[in-house]
């Protein structure tokens, strides 16, 4: 936990990455554990299966979409 620092959960990514870049993909990590708009059924429900891959708990659908968000 020493090297976190500032970035948080972006420190696994080490030295390879800017400051700058490292914001950027924080910001992405906050909106990905929220849950997202389904577009089927428009209810929040939506979570994250793995990069592009969603799955709605409203009404089971599994669909595909941008890889960290679904808008
Ligand atoms: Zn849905």
């Amino acid at each position: 936990m020493a090297r976190t620092k500032k970035v948080k959960s972006t420190g696994r990514y080490g030295a390879r990455y800017g400051k700058k870049v490292r914001t950027r993909i924080l910001a992405v990590e906050i909106r990905q554990k929220k849950k997202q708009t389904c577009p089927y059924c428009r209810k929040n429900s939506a979570k994250r299966k793995a990069a592009g891959i969603w799955h709605c708990k409203s009404c089971k659908k599994t669909f595909t979409a941008n890889a960290y968000t679904v808008e």
